[in-house]
């Protein structure tokens, strides 16, 4: 059995905020779940390489200045010459005094040049020698040359993911924890021996003499964003030990900075790695280092936005765009969601100007996913809305149309009715009564049909008040059949009416008539000619039921499910010929629940359909 819900079309929730709430939430946990993806943080760093080459920053006094054996200093000294090299460019600097020296050529082993080197580095002030990771142990520079050495710091700088060196870890320990051997970066080490501080470790910042370096201790080591010298400025000076040789005047240029030393040439040098303002050459080691050396003397340090932050501000955004969808509406949505979306996409480079380094995807992904959910949730939802009304308009409009037609009946025959009293005196007394008796009963039809609109109109309004009488289920059901009746010969269709339970009921006897009646109606109406319509009662667990069952042209499920609604009419219905407004069901529903009552449907295409009205027992019939 179908029981149809009841349905008013006006009155549908307006959009459930539950499912519209749900589906925002799936656009922030995608558009910031993103992030954790390979995917996502390419394009982070994608972006934020596009920042770095975009924004120029105010330029700064470089501080630090390159040594360099290039392609022509190993020409000079072939390429196993780097520590004799070496030697001698420490020599040409040394009259000019530079505040450190930091190596970047390691010296793990010895070599057939190494007393120059060793009396090279005997002689230089502030010198930083390089170590580097192998497996788990430290290759430090040979005892003959770590005795002179102020400090010795590890040259790793390891890009993840793509091979662009973004970040460097300030330390790195070798992997036995145990005995861990800790180790800083030889920038780190040149500016704290030029400068002569400590450094001090604490867990959010790393202090460095009066430099705080904000980056959180990691197992890995502190990370710091490098801060490469821009392309706007002049870039790092850099002399090579061939030109020094060439040209010692050149030395003057290493006074009171901080040198780096070490391979340039692209083909020797073994450490070599894009930088996010490379244009397809990668940059050497001991530039990098430089560069390190740079952001931490200039204290230019980019910090990377905590995770809670742009958790917030994704939130923020969905939050935004959920609301302006709901709230406003006309052109003000999408003129608010452009807002909206540019502060997006423009904050994250706000930031970095600012020197916080906000992740990009997480920042404008929720924004776009939750502004296009929205958007497409209202326009659904609104569209659906005005498809409705649209229906619900045309079918009211035929139904006004109809129901002028069907008064207009009526009133003609009244009409001339009364114009042939008035035109004819002297008509014989037995017509004028059959006249008579017409303009009656058709004035009482048309009275009925206006009762009937009116009381429908008050029942669904609220404020009409049922009669109360007490009056048996057979007689109402007798008086609708006889009425019914002509209708049926009409189409050779035999109404049968079988056993009925003799209980009263207790209600509006008017509407009650209407209401079974109408089934009734349609039963013969939408039946082909021919046909059986049986009536049937009985009564189950202290209700009577009384069911209207016909071999007509029956309604699928769907149909079933809609036919209450005011105005709908099935596509069967429409093709049969057969007058309707499609607001008779709807009445009968109304009045059907205001008497405590229900109705099942039970339907077939071209089987026919079983309607069953279902009223409380008031009185036991004795
Ligand atoms: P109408 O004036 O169109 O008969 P109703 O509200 O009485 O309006 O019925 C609504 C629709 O339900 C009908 O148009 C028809 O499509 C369907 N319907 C009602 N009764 C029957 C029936 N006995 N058999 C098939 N379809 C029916």
């Amino acid at each position: 059995m179908v029981r149809p819900p009841a349905r008013q079309i006006d009155k549908r929730p307006a959009g459930s905020p539950a499912i519209y709430g749900a589906l925002l939430a799936v656009a922030l946990l995608f558009g910031v779940g993103i992030d954790h993806t390979g995917l996502g943080r390419q394009l982070d760093d994608n972006v934020y390489d596009f920042f770095f080459r975009h924004y120029q920053p105010k330029p700064w006094t470089t501080t630090s200045i390159l040594l360099t054996i290039d392609s022509t200093t190993l020409d000079q000294y072939g390429t196993t010459g780097a520590r004799k090299a070496l030697a001698k460019g420490l020599d040409l600097i040394r009259d000019a005094h530079p505040s450190a020296v930091a190596v970047d050529i390691i010296l793990a082993g010895p070599s057939t040049d190494d007393d120059p080197l060793e009396a090279a580095f005997a002689a230089t002030h502030n010198l930083v020698l390089p170590c580097q990771l192998n497996g788990e142990k430290w290759e430090d520079p040979i005892p003959r040359f770590k005795r002179y050495a102020a400090r010795v710091g590890q040259v790793h700088i390891e890009p993840v993911g793509d091979a662009v060196a973004r970040y460097i870890e300030l330390y790195k320990v070798t992997g036995d924890h145990s005995q861990a051997d800790q180790r800083w970066s030889l920038a780190l080490e040149a500016y704290r021996v030029s400068r002569g501080v400590d450094i001090v470790e604490s867990p959010n910042d790393l202090q460095v003499g009066d430099v705080i370096i904000p980056a959180n201790k990691e197992p890995s080591g502190y990370r710091m964003r490098i801060r490469y010298v821009p392309t706007s400025m002049a870039p790092i000076p850099r002399v090579s030990i061939a030109d020094l040789a060439t040209d010692p005047s050149k030395a003057r240029l290493f006074a009171g900075k901080v040198v780096f030393a070490g391979v340039s040439d692209q083909t020797a040098a073994r450490d070599r790695w894009m930088t996010p303002l490379s244009d397809g050459t990668p940059m050497a080691g001991i530039e990098m280092n430089a560069n390190v050396y740079e952001t931490i003397a200039n204290r230019l340090f980019l910090t990377d936005a905590p995770p809670e932050a742009w958790l917030l501000a994704a939130l923020f955004m969905v939050v935004a765009a959920g609301l302006i969808w709901r709230f406003t509406g006309g052109m003000t949505a999408p003129i608010l969601s452009a807002a909206l979306l540019a502060l997006a996409h423009l904050f994250p480079y706000w930031l970095f100007i600012r020197g916080a380094v906000f992740p990009y995807v997480p920042a404008v992904l929720p924004a776009w996913l939750a502004m296009i959910t929205a958007a497409s949730w209202q326009y659904f939802y609104v569209r659906r809305r005005l498809g409705h009304s649209e229906a619900e308009k045309t079918r009211y409009q035929q139904a006004i149309h109809f129901v002028t037609h069907e008064m207009r009946t009526p009133l003609t025959a009244i009409q001339g009715s009364s114009e042939l009293i008035n035109r004819y005196p002297a008509m014989p007394e037995a017509k004028r009564k059959q006249i008579n008796d017409l303009i009656v009963s058709e004035s009482h039809r048309l009275g009925r049909m206006i009762e009937v609109f009116l009381n429908v109109e008050r029942l669904s309004a609220g404020d009409m008040q049922l009669k109360h009488d007490d009056f048996p289920l057979p007689t109402l059901v007798e008086s609708c059949v006889a009425r019914a009746r002509p209708l049926a010969e009409r189409k050779q269709i035999t109404v049968s009416v079988g056993a009925l339970p003799t209980e009263e009921i207790r209600g509006d006897r008017e509407l009650m008539e209407y209401a079974f009646y109408n089934l009734l109606t349609n039963a013969i109406k939408y039946s082909p000619s021919e046909t059986q319509v049986r009536v049937f009662g009985s009564r189950e667990h202290g209700r009577l039921r009384v069911s209207v069952e016909d071999q007509g042209i029956g309604m699928d499920q769907k149909e079933v499910r809609r036919i209450f609604e005011k105005f709908y009419r099935t596509r069967r219905a429409e093709q049969s010929g057969e007058a309707g407004t499609g607001i008779g069901l709807s009445i009968v529903e109304q009045i059907v629940t205001q008497h405590g009552g229900s109705i099942d449907v039970v339907s077939s295409p071209g089987k026919g359909s079983c309607f069953t009205l279902v009223l409380p027992v008031t009185k036991v019939q004795v």
